[in-house]
C-alpha cells in the first residue's frame, strides 16, 4: 500500500478507525474523515504518526456536498488524488416502523446513502484514474436480513448492494474495482447503544459465538484495498461469524 492514498469516511472511531489503522500499518497515507469528533480524529492521526505512518484529519459532514468538495481540495493539497475510498460513515435511528418519523427515516437515508452518493461522486474521477483504484462500501448484515426497529437502516444498507454492483460495472474498464463488506454485529459504540438483553439474543444467533472485533472487519477491508484483490469486483463479502448459514 506504499504511497497509496486512502480516504475512510467516519474514521474518528469504531470500524472506520480500525480500517485506517490497518491501512496505515500497510504503508498507505490515510485520511481520517469525521463529522464532529475533532479530538478523537486528531488522536487517531497522532497515533498513526507516532507509529511512523502517514495520516491527516479532514472534517466534512458527508451529507454536505460542498464540505465534501472542500475536503477533496485539502486531500489533494496534502497527499494528491485518492486511490482507495472506503464509504464507512453511518448512523442508526432505531424505532419500530409504525412509530418511525419521516425525520428519522430521512436522517438515516441521508447519511448512509446520500453521503455515499456525495463522497463517491466527488472522488469518482480519482478512483477511476488511479492505478487499480478501489471503492469499498461498508454495508451491514442488517441490509441482508432486516432487523426489528431498523427499517431505515436496513433500507440504506441493502441499497448499497445495487450501488456497489452498478459502480463496479461503471469502473470496470478503468481497472478499478468496487466491493461491499457486510459486517455482522461488531464491538463499537453503535453496538453499545443496543440494549443488553437484545445483545444477548443476537449472540445466540452467531455460530462463532462472539461479536466481530473491529480487526475482523478491518483486515477484510485491507485485503480488498490491496493489489491481492485485483480480480474481485461487484462482490459483497460477509464478515459475520456465520450468521446467515
Ligand atoms: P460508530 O462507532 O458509531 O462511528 C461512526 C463514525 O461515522 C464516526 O467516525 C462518526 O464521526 C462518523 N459519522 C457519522 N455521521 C457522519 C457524517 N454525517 N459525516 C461524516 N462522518 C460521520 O460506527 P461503527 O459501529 O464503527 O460503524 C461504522 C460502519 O459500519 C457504519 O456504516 C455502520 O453502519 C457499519 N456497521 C456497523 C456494525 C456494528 O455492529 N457496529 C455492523 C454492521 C455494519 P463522529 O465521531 O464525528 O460522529
Amino acid at each position: 500500500m506504499d504511497n497509496r492514498t486512502c480516504l475512510i469516511t467516519g474514521s474518528s472511531r469504531g470500524i472506520g478507525r480500525g480500517i485506517a489503522e490497518h491501512l496505515a500499518a500497510s504503508g498507505a497515507n490515510v485520511v481520517i474523515n469525521y463529522r464532529s469528533s475533532t479530538t478523537k480524529a486528531e488522536d487517531v492521526v497522532e497515533e498513526i504518526r507516532t507509529g511512523a505512518g502517514s495520516a491527516m484529519a479532514a472534517q466534512a459532514d458527508v451529507t454536505g456536498r460542498r464540505e465534501v468538495e472542500a475536503m477533496r481540495e485539502e486531500i489533494h493539497d496534502e497527499f494528491g488524488p485518492v486511490d482507495v475510498l472506503v464509504n464507512n460513515a453511518g448512523i442508526t435511528q432505531d424505532t419500530r416502523f409504525e412509530e418511525m418519523t419521516r425525520e428519522e427515516w430521512d436522517q438515516v437515508i441521508d447519511v448512509n446513502l446520500g453521503g455515499v452518493f456525495n463522497v463517491t461522486q466527488t472522488f469518482f474521477d480519482d478512483i477511476k484514474t488511479a492505478e487499480e483504484g478501489r471503492l469499498i462500501n461498508i454495508s451491514s448484515i442488517v441490509g441482508k436480513q432486516g432487523n426489528f426497529g431498523q427499517a431505515n437502516y436496513a433500507t440504506a444498507k441493502s441499497g448499497l448492494f445495487g450501488f456497489t454492483r452498478t459502480i463496479a460495472l461503471e469502473l470496470a474498464r478503468s481497472g478499478s474495482t468496487a466491493n461491499a463488506v457486510c459486517p455482522g454485529f461488531t464491538e463499537t459504540d453503535m453496538l453499545a447503544e443496543v440494549d443488553d438483553h437484545i445483545q444477548e439474543k443476537i449472540l445466540e444467533d452467531i455460530p462463532l459465538d462472539r461479536f466481530a472485533t473491529i480487526d475482523d472487519i478491518a483486515s477484510t477491508v485491507r485485503f480488498l484495498a490491496s493489489e491481492d484483490s485485483s480480480y474481485i469486483t461487484g462482490e459483497v463479502i460477509d464478515v459475520n461469524g456465520g450468521m446467515d448459514l
